[in-house]
């Protein structure tokens, strides 16, 4: 395993200043014995990745613009931490995430904007800790073969995939990306979901609910984007292709079963009748800190599950008229890449979007099932295709938007 002198993993996190690059610092606080933050990275939160580096000391720090870079480097030479490298711009992201200063690389950027950076780390053969489900959505096979020719140790961090994974025989958990479930006896992967903040709200009501009430998740707390997506419950479409891809599995041998609770994680299925689930509070920190120190086990601050104030387990098959956006990503699973590149890229476009108030809730499948209408034969070979795919229906996507927000002002007036 590689580590180095001092015995201690070695950590890039990508997307620190977000929701799970904050939790995954929360747990290596904890470990200051076993993980060394060696590199960090964020978008535009100068404030939150500046006190980040003034705890944490890493070497290296990425931001997305050249002006976000300079304001950090004068407030850490301010500082008298010179020392710390500020750099800016997607190649020094990608430069980040395959340096040989680090062994391991929290994939924590949120979106396609992640692809790149995360695929740099998987091509250096690192252990990679998988948080950002869109770059495996939008490259699958591609990733996944990288994965393979690299040797690099996929971890997933998405609850459901970790607790898929915690549930598989060790022979499997060794070869994430190319599993032979069957071999195992294993039947069927169980993926639960919790329905999110509108599972109990009529159809009819959905076209008007605003963004802060689709982000006021019942168990979790996320980024916007995943939060809207759990709205939707397009998150748990991404997560069924991540899942076909992680696990090696077709699409009819993944089942998405509601559980409102979001105490099961996931399940596996053995053929012999026997479920493995794997359980505990909804905190993003327990599979975190699974992976982080993977195959030990570590404290994660999170505590344990009280079996006598939990409420009971409630299990529901899902309405596909509530949640069409879930129906549209298993059916780009089936499909094939170009469809599941073109409903990342738009979904991704449409959600932010909403996020702006300028198209309503629902308008947000429209867009998606057009643009996936529109690319659903597109063949995606290698990542310079994903890439111009992936703008293609951005521009796309944007397009429609323009429309609905046209009619969305023209019905406010
Ligand atoms: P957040 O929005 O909270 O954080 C995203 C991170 O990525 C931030 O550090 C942000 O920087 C950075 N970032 C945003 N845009 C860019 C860009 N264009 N280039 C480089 N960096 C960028 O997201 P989450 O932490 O919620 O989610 C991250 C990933 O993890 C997603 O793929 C999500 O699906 C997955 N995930 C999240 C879970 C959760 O509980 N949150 C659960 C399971 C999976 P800045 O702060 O500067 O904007």
């Amino acid at each position: 395993m590689l580590k180095n002198k001092s015995n201690k993993r070695q950590i890039c996190v990508l997307g620190s200043t977000g929701s799970i690059g904050v939790n995954t610092l929360d747990v290596i606080r904890l470990h200051r014995d076993k993980f060394n933050v060696v590199s960090l990275s964020a978008n535009a939160s100068v404030d939150k990745i500046f006190a980040q580096c003034l705890e944490f000391q890493p070497k290296t720090v990425v931001m997305v613009s050249v002006s976000h870079a300079e304001q950090l480097a004068s407030r850490l030479a301010g500082e008298n931490l010179e020392f710390i490298e500020v750099k800016s711009g997607v190649d020094a992201l990608v430069e980040l995430a395959r340096s040989n200063q680090t062994d391991t690389v929290m994939a924590a950027i949120v979106g396609a904007a992640g692809l790149m950076p995360t695929l740099a780390a998987v091509q250096a053969g690192k252990r990679v800790l998988l948080a950002n489900k869109e770059a495996l959505v939008t490259s699958g096979a591609i990733f996944i073969e990288a994965v393979k020719q690299s040797g690099a140790e996929l971890l997933p961090i998405d609850s459901e995939h970790n607790a898929i994974f915690q549930s598989l025989p060790w022979q499997e958990q060794v070869r994430v990306g190319h599993c032979q479930l069957a071999q195992n006896g294993i039947s069927k992967i169980l993926l639960t979901g919790s329905g999110g903040p509108f599972r109990t709200r009529l159809v009819s009501e959905l076209e008007h609910v605003t963004p802060n009430e689709a982000c006021a998740h019942p168990n979790w707390e996320m980024g916007r984007k995943i939060s809207v997506d759990s709205a939707t419950m397009m998150n748990k479409g991404l997560e069924f292709i991540e899942a076909k891809w992680l696990f090696n599995v077709e699409a009819a041998d993944i089942q998405v079963v509601l559980h409102p609770q979001s105490t099961i994680h996931s399940m596996v299925q053995y053929k012999d009748g026997s479920v493995i689930a794997q359980m505990g509070n909804p905190d993003m920190r327990t599979p975190i800190a699974h992976a982080l120190a993977y195959p030990d086990r570590i404290e994660s601050g999170v505590s344990p599950l009280d079996f006598f104030n939990t409420p009971s387990f409630e299990f529901q098959a899902v309405d596909y008229e509530k949640y069409p956006n879930l129906k549209l990503a298993i059916e780009a699973c089936k499909s094939g890449q170009g469809a599941c590149t073109a409903l990342n890229a738009a979904n991704e476009v449409a959600v932010a979007a909403f996020l702006d108030e300028q198209i309503k809730f629902t308008d947000i499948y429209k867009i998606n099932e057009t643009s996936v209408r529109k690319f659903v034969s597109e063949q995606v070979g290698n990542i310079n295709e994903v890439i111009s795919l992936d703008t293609r229906a951005r521009e796309f996507a944007l397009s429609i938007v323009e429309n609905f927000s046209q009619s969305k002002l023209k019905e406010q007036k």
